[in-house]
C-alpha cells in the first residue's frame, strides 16, 4: 500500500492539525486519541512514513524501530502505567478496521 501523505497523523506531524504531544523525539510522537475508548487512550506513532505494523516492522531501519519502541516505553512510564498496566492494540488494514493509514499503537488503560 502506498503511503498517503494527507493522512491525519502525517498532518499532525507537520503541525497542520493541532495536537499536544505527550512525548516526542526524532523517532516518535505520542498524543491522546481524539475519541477515547478508555479513560486513558494514547496513540504512539513513528515519525517515518509507514502505513501499518507490517510495513514498519519490515521496512523501517533498526534505529527507527528501536527509537519508536523506546518511545512506547517512555510514554507508558510518562503516563504512570508501570504499576497497573495497559493494553496495546494495533489495527491493520480492512479486516483490522484500521482508519488512519500511518502506523500507530493504541495504549488503553485507566480501568480493567
Ligand atoms: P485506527 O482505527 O487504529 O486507525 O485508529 C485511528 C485512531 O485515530 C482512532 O481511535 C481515532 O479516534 C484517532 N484519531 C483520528 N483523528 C485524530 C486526531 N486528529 N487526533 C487524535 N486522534 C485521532
Amino acid at each position: 500500500m502506498t503511503y498517503d501523505h494527507n493522512n491525519v497523523f502525517a498532518k499532525i506531524l507537520r503541525h497542520e492539525i493541532k495536537t499536544s504531544f505527550i512525548l516526542e523525539d526524532k523517532y516518535f510522537a505520542s498524543f491522546n486519541d481524539l475519541c477515547p475508548k478508555a479513560p486513558i487512550h494514547v496513540l504512539v506513532i513513528p515519525k517515518g512514513d509507514y502505513t501499518d505494523i507490517y510495513d514498519f516492522n519490515a521496512h523501517a531501519n533498526p534505529q527507527e524501530i528501536i527509537g519508536f519502541y523506546k518511545g512506547v516505553s517512555q510514554t507508558i512510564k510518562q503516563l504512570g502505567l508501570l504499576e497497573h498496566g495497559l493494553r496495546v492494540i494495533s489495527n491493520m488494514k480492512d479486516w483490522g478496521q484500521q482508519e488512519v493509514m500511518h502506523y500507530h499503537l493504541h495504549i488503553l488503560s485507566g480501568k480493567k
